[in-house]
């Protein structure tokens, strides 16, 4: 694709995960005839709420995470697989690793979060992250070696007890046929702190049916090849707990990803604070979007759900821009929330319903679906899901 012959500068998007692509899906919907460029670094789609099903083998890649050239032609968007390592927003270009530049109208920013391993030492050599396809092969292997062998005797530990710790403990569980216990270790009061009551309560329903073992207040303090050393948030003294392992999975800590008009406007949260249109007020031309951002008047959480609300409202927001109308503020509308609790399990609040069970995922699946970013994808997959049923 010859960027140059473009017939007037295009919308550029970088980061094809919920935000980036809901902003694509949104724009092509109003479209004016300017093009649209998305830029990923990945040649996938991830819809990372799906990993454990992924994980479990309940879903297949082509599912889960698909092509974005496939996407592309269906869509009808200009799909670059590029990092992009530098914003110049006087000359309205990006620059990507491989020194393309892109020039913009309006760009979009919304690159994400990535697994932080840099918050305790000896994490990037002894530890699984859970937010990419690599990680989910790599703790596939680790299951496949457990279930095969009977020199693993020592616990799973994770990491981290909210949505992501959780599900994975549930689903790790079932997948190891409760062969090794796993110790799931956060430094809070509770599991899920922010999470729905019904589905907390559904949550230790299920981790109570399980060999999972829950440290609460306690925080990993260092870990090494043979073992890890945990300690309670009040203990003073020099107690710890030190235990073997047969795997640790660490889902306690995200950081943005690398990107220099990110880095230099990340707080001590490690987010950009935005305003109310998800801009930062030097740059009129330029929206922010998904897991990066926060506002502290209109506060949000992190979650694909809310990445998708402004990945809409960015794309309407860019049509006003280009029109000289008002922009909308964003406004969070929570729906609900789903969890995943092991193999043919979950719970449900929101969306008109209170449910937790079996139908409840099969309420969770068939949701997901219908939020698969094409039409002819979520059809495949709901075909597929529908045959491989008993
Ligand atoms: C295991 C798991 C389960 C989850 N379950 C749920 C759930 O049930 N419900 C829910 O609402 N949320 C869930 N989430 C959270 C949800 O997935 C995120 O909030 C959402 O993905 C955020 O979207 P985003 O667009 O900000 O970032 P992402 O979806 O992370 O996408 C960022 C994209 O940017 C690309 N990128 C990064 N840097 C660059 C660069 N420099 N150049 C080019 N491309 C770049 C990446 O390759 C990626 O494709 C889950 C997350 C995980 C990890």
């Amino acid at each position: 694709m010859d960027l140059n012959n473009l017939k007037s500068d295009p919308i550029v998007v970088v980061g094809g995960g919920f935000g980036g692509l809901s902003t694509v899906q949104a724009l092509l919907a109003r479209s004016d005839g300017t093009p649209i460029i998305l830029i990923d670094q990945s040649p996938r789609f991830l819809f990372k709420p799906l990993l454990y099903e992924l994980l479990s083998g309940e879903l297949e890649v082509w599912e889960v995470a698909p092509k974005f050239s496939a996407l592309a032609s269906e869509l009808g968007f200009i799909f670059l697989q590029e990092s992009v390592v530098e914003v110049d927003e006087l000359e309205s270009k990006l620059i990507t690793s491989s020194e393309t530049e892109v020039k913009y109208s309006q760009l979009v920013i919304s690159t994400g979060v990535k697994t932080d391993y840099s918050l305790v030492g000896g994490l990037n050599e002894y530890s699984y992250g859970f937010s990419n396809l690599n990680d989910v092969l790599s703790i596939k292997e680790l299951i496949t070696s457990i279930n095969n062998s009977s020199n693993y005797t020592n616990p799973l530990v994770i990491a981290g007890a909210g949505p992501t710790g959780v599900e994975l403990a549930c689903k790790l569980s079932d997948l190891v046929k409760n062969r090794v216990a796993i110790c799931l270790v956060d430094k809070g009061n509770r599991i899920l702190s922010k999470s729905k009551s019904f589905n907390r309560e559904k949550a230790i329903d299920a981790i109570a049916e399980r060999n999972i073992k829950i440290y609460l207040r306690h925080y990993i303090e260092s870990i090494d090849e043979n073992t890890i050393e945990f300690r309670n948030i009040e203990t003073e003294s020099n107690n710890s707990l030190k235990i073997n392992y047969s795997g640790f999975l660490w889902t306690a800590g995200l950081r943005p990803s690398r990107l220099n008009i990110v880095d230099s406007f990340l707080d001590e949260n490690k987010k950009i604070k935005v305003n109310q249109f998800l801009q930062i007020n030097e740059y009129q031309n330029i929206f922010f979007v998904g897991d990066i951002v926060f506002c502290e008047n209109y506060p949000f959480p992190s979650s694909a759900q809310v990445a998708m609300q402004q990945g809409y409202l960015t794309a309407q927001n860019i049509i006003s821009l280009r029109k000289g109308n008002k922009l909308k503020s964003f406004q969070f509308k929570d729906l609900g929330e789903m969890l995943s609790l092991g193999i043919g399990n979950a719970s449900i609040t929101g969306y008109g319903i209170t449910l937790a069970g079996p139908l409840a995922f099969e309420i969770r699946h068939l949701a997901y679906l219908m939020r698969m970013p094409s039409f002819s994808l979520s059809l495949k997959s709901a075909g597929s899901w529908l045959f491989s049923k008993k």
